[in-house]
């Protein structure tokens, strides 16, 4: 309760900026890191830009590249208990590809992410409310790529041939008929369905850095709970998105398959922007319809859902443009 009326209070949009370690690859290099972190202050951090003038941002939260992934999740959890609450929650991984946008939300069978932390937490409190609450959860998996949307749990015979699409219901609401959802009971299965869906993920044309930087990943988890004391029920959607790498791609580089797909990419990831921002600054325009994305979300962004945006970062020099762009991205949406 009290933290739903703190995010009453403070807006119903956080953003949080994550920054990586710096590789091996960067170390021996000799590459130093261009951000400052401030130990009193998690919320400021300082770039020391090419002609050593410095920029100063600001966000809800900044995590250091010695933050691991428990600590992230500690400051995650209030906007994932939302969802037993009966709000509709968004959480996105926003960055240039090799920041750990995956790392953050998917993360490894060592260091799990925010994912498989999210669905623990879900059943933590199932069972703290056990007395007064009862729930159902189901699981889907798709991916945005080039503006179509694929189910990632169908099976893959079908994956090519059957695009999904999204239906407006008549309260107003956004359905894709057609879209796979398994129920789970307990967070082994869904780990399996998490392992099953990354499997079917695009996979880029030239590398395999490229395998999953070039498609939008939702983990869809809908939450049915019925209030056992007085009968209410509630249904609400916890969305986990893993979004495309948000680096330009330059012209020359580009061609053909990967333009187009650069040109969707910068689409979807402005009407995100831009469709955050309007909700930031109490628009009554919201301009949802103008990618795929963001009209899958429709029913999930604004109104009293809540809203967490990773803004993933590199501190490397050799990434210093992307990263600005990452913090402008992120601080226009706060
Ligand atoms: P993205 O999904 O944004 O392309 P990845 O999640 O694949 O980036 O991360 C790139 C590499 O950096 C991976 O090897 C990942 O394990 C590593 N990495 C990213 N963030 C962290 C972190 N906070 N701590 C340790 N390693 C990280
Ligand atoms: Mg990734």
């Amino acid at each position: 309760r009290l933290y739903n009326e703190l995010i009453e209070l403070r807006g119903n949009i956080r953003v949080f900026c994550r920054c990586r370690p710096l590789s091996t690859d960067e170390i021996s290099k000799g590459s130093n890191s261009v951000i400052e972190f401030d130990s009193s202050k998690d919320t400021e951090l300082q770039i020391t830009c090419a002609d050593s003038s410095r920029k100063l941002f600001k966000f809800d939260h900044i995590f250091n590249p010695k933050d691991e992934q428990e600590t992230v999740f500690s400051e995650t959890s209030p906007v994932v208990k939302s969802v037993m609450d009966g709000f509709n929650v968004c959480i996105f991984a926003y960055g240039q590809t090799g920041t750990g946008k995956t790392f953050t939300m998917e993360g490894t069978p060592e260091c799990r992410g925010v994912n498989y932390r999210a669905l623990e937490e879900l059943f933590r409190i199932t069972n703290q409310r056990i007395a007064f609450m009862r729930y159902e959860f189901s699981f889907s998996m798709l991916e945005v790529y080039n503006e179509k949307i694929r189910d990632l749990l169908a099976d893959t015979s079908d994956i090519c041939g059957r695009k999904l699409d999204i239906k407006q219901t008549a309260e107003g609401t956004q359905e894709i008929p057609g879209l796979a959802e398994v129920q789970f009971c307990s967070i082994d299965e869904v780990w399996e369905l998490l392992k099953s869906g990354g499997r079917h993920r695009s996979v880029g044309s030239t590398n395999a850095n490229e395998l999953s930087s070039r498609s939008h990943s939702l983990v869809r988890v809908t939450v049915k709970g019925e209030n056992l004391l007085n009968g209410e029920r509630r249904k609400s959607f916890l969305w986990l998105v893993d979004l495309a790498g948000s680096e330009r791609v330059g012209k020359i580089e580009a061609e053909g398959e990967r333009l187009k797909e650069s040109q969707f990419i910068n689409k979807s990831l402005s009407s995100l922007g831009d469709v955050i921002s309007a909700l930031a600054s109490k628009n009554s325009h919201i301009p949802y319809r103008n990618s795929k994305l963001t009209h899958l979300l429709q029913s999930s962004l604004g109104g009293d859902c809540k809203t967490l945006m990773f803004a993933q970062i590199s501190p490397s020099l050799t990434d210093l443009g992307e990263t600005l762009c990452t913090l402008n991205f992120a601080s226009r949406v706060r």
